[in-house]
């Protein structure tokens, strides 16, 4: 039996690891599909502090998992299939395997967005995209032109990591202006290689025929012209879908599937707290996911010590 189960491997699941193997309670982290989160694809992290000149996403996890682990978190390499919060402790099946946990702290993080049109599936991995870091170095996208899809960090930090590879990298936006922050927005229109296209939606990439992304089809949203427009690689940055799909049903989550605490970080399910992304649609950020980490871990070991455990 453990005491405490962490579920995800993101800055929240890490610094709940870290604070709760120092209060000496040995958790179990299952790190899911993508160790160490969303966090690892990303190139650098210029706002987490301690880290003046930036530090590599996947450093930064890595170290984190160190951290924790030298205080006694154990690490397990296991995806959650399913959940029985009805009674405690709590069972999980983990990879096949039967996991009994006293407590558990949810931090499953976020995933990609989809823009839901027309070749986006049928040509993922075959020109379309969700991580610029993970595929741009491909020869496919060498000086060709490229288009990235949003108008946030995510999106002006994918088109200035892919000016490197790309002829011309054209950033696709629905509005007339970013909701980047304001120094990833000015960085990214002053890349004489960025050309933003302004109040316009992709409604189409093409061309599954041909098995590889050739072009994508472009609507004015203002004038609705239609336009299409040659590239050979579509990379969506439209944010993020809350990783909580196992929950539904067991835990309170809004109408986007944000897990909503119920009293501090503690969900309706006495005993099972959660952290990070998966439960925040506002912040977002490492280091906010990181705080919540550690206030979930707080929460977890104040319950055992109430309960007895
Ligand atoms: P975001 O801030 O939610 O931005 C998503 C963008 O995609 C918005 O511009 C939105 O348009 C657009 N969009 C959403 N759905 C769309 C759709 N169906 N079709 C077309 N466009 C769509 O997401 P994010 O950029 O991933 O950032 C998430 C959080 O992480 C933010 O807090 C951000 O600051 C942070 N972040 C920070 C860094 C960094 O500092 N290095 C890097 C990446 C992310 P509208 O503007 O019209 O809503």
């Amino acid at each position: 039996m453990e005491k405490v189960v962490i579920i995800g491997s993101g800055p929240a699941g890490w610094t709940a690891a870290l604070y709760t193997a120092r209060a000496q309670l040995a958790p179990l982290v299952l790190t899911g599909q993508q160790p160490g989160g969303l966090l690892t694809t990303t190139s650098i992290v210029e706002n987490f502090p301690g880290f003046p000149e930036g530090v590599d996403g996947y450093e930064l996890m890595t170290r984190m998992q160190k951290q924790a682990e030298r205080f006694g978190a154990k690490t397990s390499f296991g995806v959650v299939e399913s959940v029985d919060f009805s009674a405690r402790p709590f069972n999980l099946v983990v990879d096949g395997e039967k996991v009994i946990a006293e407590t558990v702290i949810i931090a499953t993080g976020a995933g990609h967005k989809h823009l839901g049109v027309p070749g986006e599936h049928e040509l993922e991995t075959k020109g379309t995209t969700y991580c610029a870091t993970c595929d741009g170095a491909l020869p496919v996208f060498r000086n060709q032109p490229l288009v990235v899809v949003g108008g946030g960090d995510s999106a002006c930090e994918e088109a200035l990591y892919l000016t490197r590879f790309g002829s011309v990298v054209h950033l696709v936006h629905r509005r007339d202006s970013l909701r980047a922050s304001k120094i990833m927005a000015e960085r990214t229109l002053a890349n004489p290689k960025i050309k933003p296209i302004w109040d316009s939606a992709v409604t189409e990439i093409l061309d599954v025929k041909q098995d590889k992304v050739t072009a994508v089809k472009l609507k004015n949203l203002k004038t609705g012209e239609e336009t299409s427009l040659s590239c050979a690689g579509v990379f969506i940055a439209i944010g993020h879908v809350p990783n909580t799909e196992i929950f539904k049903g067991k835990i309170i989550t809004d109408e986007n599937g944000f897990i909503v605490p119920q009293q501090g970080t503690m969900t309706n399910v006495p005993g099972v707290f959660v952290a990070g992304d998966c439960a925040d649609h506002v912040y977002r950020q490492a280091i906010t996911a990181a705080g919540a980490g550690c206030a979930a871990a707080i929460d977890a070991e104040r319950f055992l010590a109430a309960a007895n455990v």
